[in-house]
């Protein structure tokens, strides 16, 4: 059962055509004519986000640069019944950002300034398309970073981050985008300005900040954030353990909490995922390597360096053959920068790639990887693995050639049960990068016909026409009555 069909509708379909035209000539009358992109060369690069094995061309595309302008552009499509898709800067790994051939697309990149900067207060308030590090550049000089740090943090947006909630390796000890997002404002479908949150620890009313942030760009355009800095940690210290065994690197990972130690990361690489990193950045990571975890402790410095002895000493009992611990920052970093690179790495060894995203009780991290390679040998697809190991969250990159008959498909098949593994081990099939239209299928297995319902009753509830990104998120009761008849299914009835 494939999760799209590629440009249903022609871009150059009469009825299309007349649409587009229509809506082209409402627009310039309130938007600067470099801000309504309508020739296929001019929309095709919005044709897929980061999940690139789907695309779609849009309808047309729009570059506002006021909140007015976006309330104009959604009160104008409300009125005419057109959907909607926003996108930052489609990084995006589940397909959020692809459009409708019958929708527009809602660029927020011209919105990229950062409006306020409070080192006292410690916040900033943010256009949706500063970029995540760009908030962080901007916070050192007070001392203060953004702590949320997805490994796409160079080129994402804000506004994406709070659509998927995002998160990244600080987040085991720091939270993800909903604890460290303190307010926002949001454009409605009918192009009504709605704030939510506050700068205090709590605000009044229902907590609809949390039900917001990871809402997919499905109830409203975010077009300001206001974030939480923290200061920089006195000292950051790495440590690199190289294992023979996956197995027991997972097990180090749960020895390691179990000690009442929150490292800021904790992540683990697989055997296929050091090699494509090692051959792209050439970090000195040891290639013989099975498993490898890097662990960074921070916070003072002799918190630092009474941490640092005792997660060394519990890498060498839990079986590492080696453990290096960073001398100097630049050391740190660069035993980060296989890791941070690992997607882009595995892109260079394979035609194309899939990254999978599911979470898991720590726990059950041996047995996952032991079923995953399984799996990768049951479907002839290779599997490299890379993931936020100290909060159970997986990356399994699935490699494989888009130019073969049936592998994408045959990909999509062996991605849904990794998905539906994380499930059956108590786990879930989102750790950070939202469901979109990669993990629709899933949600049939993850949740029953009555919780999404509710699902549908929250749309419903801000956006009774469905309007905004429709397709995305939660699945229809027909798709997942048709998914749930298919041999390979896992069930929830
Ligand atoms: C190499 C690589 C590494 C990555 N690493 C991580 C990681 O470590 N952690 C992680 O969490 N993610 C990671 N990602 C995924 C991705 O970067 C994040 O999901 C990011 O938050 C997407 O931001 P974006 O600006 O690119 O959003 P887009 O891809 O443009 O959009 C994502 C979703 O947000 C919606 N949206 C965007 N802007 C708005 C807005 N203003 N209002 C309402 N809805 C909006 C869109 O409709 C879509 O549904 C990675 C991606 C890549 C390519």
């Amino acid at each position: 059962m494939s999760l799209i069909q590629p440009n249903q509708i022609p871009f150059d379909d009469p009825q299309l055509t007349a649409i587009r035209a229509d809506l082209v000539t409402a627009l310039r009358g309130f938007l600067p004519e470099d801000a309504v992109l309508e020739r296929t060369e001019e929309v095709q690069p919005y044709e897929c986000d980061g999940l690139s094995a789907y695309r779609r061309l849009p309808l047309l595309v729009v570059l506002p640069r006021t909140v007015n302008e976006v309330q104009r552009i959604l009160r104008l499509c409300h009125e005419r019944r057109v959907p909607v898709v926003a996108r930052g800067a489609g990084t995006g790994l589940s397909g959020g950002a692809l459009p409708l051939n019958e929708g527009i697309l809602l660029s927020l990149a011209r919105f990229n300034r950062i409006l306020e900067l409070d080192p006292l207060a410690r916040i900033a308030r943010v256009q949706p398309g500063v970029r995540n590090l760009a908030i962080t550049e901007a916070a050192l000089p007070h001392g203060l970073y953004y702590a949320p740090d997805p490994s796409s943090q160079i080129a994402c947006t804000i506004g994406g981050n709070v659509a998927e909630n995002s998160g990244g390796v600080h987040c085991l000890k720091y939270g993800l985008t909903v604890h460290n997002v303190l307010a926002l404002t949001f454009v409605s479908p009918e192009g009504e300005l709605i704030e939510l949150g506050s700068a205090a620890l709590d605000s009044a009313g229902y907590d609809l900040l949390a039900l917001f942030i990871g809402s997919e760009g499905m109830l409203g355009v975010v077009v300001e954030v206001t974030v939480k800095l923290l200061p920089i940690p006195e000292r950051a210290q790495a440590l690199l353990a190289a294992y023979a065994d996956v197995e027991q690197a997972g097990r180090a990972v749960g020895a390691i909490i179990a000690a009442g130690i929150i490292p800021a990361g904790l992540e683990m690489m697989d055997g296929p995922a050091i090699q494509a990193a090692e051959d792209f950045v050439h970090a000195g990571y040891p290639t013989d390597a099975a498993a490898l975890l890097i662990c960074e402790l921070d916070g003072t410095n002799q918190e630092v360096s009474e941490q640092v002895m005792q997660v060394r000493n519990l890498l060498l009992a839990s079986g590492a053959t080696e453990v290096r611990t960073s001398q100097n920052d630049a050391e740190r970093l660069r035993f980060w920068q296989g890791r941070k690179s690992a997607f882009p790495a595995v892109g260079r060894i394979s035609p194309d790639y899939y990254c999978m995203d599911g979470t898991i009780p720590r726990r059950a991290l041996p047995e996952v990887l032991r079923r995953t390679a399984e799996l990768s040998e049951e479907y002839g697809l290779r599997v490299a693995n890379v993931f936020h190991a100290g909060d159970g969250n997986l990356h399994p990159l699935i490699l494989f050639d888009s130019n073969q008959p049936d592998e994408l498909e045959r990909t999509e098949e062996l991605g849904g049960r990794i998905l539906e593994l994380c499930v059956a081990v108590g786990g879930t099939i989102t750790g950070e990068h939202g469901v979109g239209i990669e993990k629709i299928n899933q949600m049939c297995v993850q949740f029953t016909p009555d919780e999404l319902r509710q699902f549908h009753a929250v749309k419903a509830a801000f956006d009774p026409l469905g309007l905004l990104n429709p397709g995305k998120g939660i699945p229809t009761p027909r798709r997942c009555s048709e998914y749930r008849q298919l041999p390979t299914a896992g069930s929830k009835s």
